[in-house]
């Protein structure tokens, strides 16, 4: 999609840390990172939020949180703990409107959310 920066890296039109990708699914380093480990497991296919996936068949959202667990292994903070995290629309801050799990880690992360 037009204007769309992880489109963009998807099509390599500009730079991002790719740390991970198949046929469905990239995750890419967060170029702000929160934690000593903070990837964004982002769908090929553009849709702006977890409500664009409604007509997904399941077994692609499964898939998603499948990668997810894959990302977090190979940083390595399987054992440790992690979180994961999308933000859907103005309240949640979104800002970046291409569907994004922040998958973040790598150290003791407080209690919210
Ligand atoms: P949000 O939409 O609130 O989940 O936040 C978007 C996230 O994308 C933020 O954590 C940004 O640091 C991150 N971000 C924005 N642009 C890039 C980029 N070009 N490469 C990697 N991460 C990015």
């Amino acid at each position: 999609m037009d204007d769309c920066v992880f489109c963009k890296i998807i099509e390599g039109e500009i730079l991002g840390e790719v740390f991970m990708e198949n046929q469905d699914f990239l995750a890419i380093r967060d170029i702000n990172p929160k934690a000593p480990q903070h990837l964004l497991v982002i769908p090929r296919e553009h849709v702006a939020s977890l409500e664009g996936t409604e007509g997904w068949p399941d077994e692609k959202v499964a898939e998603m949180f499948r990668f997810v667990r894959m990302v977090a292994d190979k940083a390595g903070i399987r054992d440790s703990g992690y979180r994961v995290l999308s933000n859907v629309g103005e309240d949640a801050g979104q800002v970046v409107f291409h569907l994004h799990v922040h998958v973040v880690g790598g150290a003791g992360l407080g209690d919210f959310a």
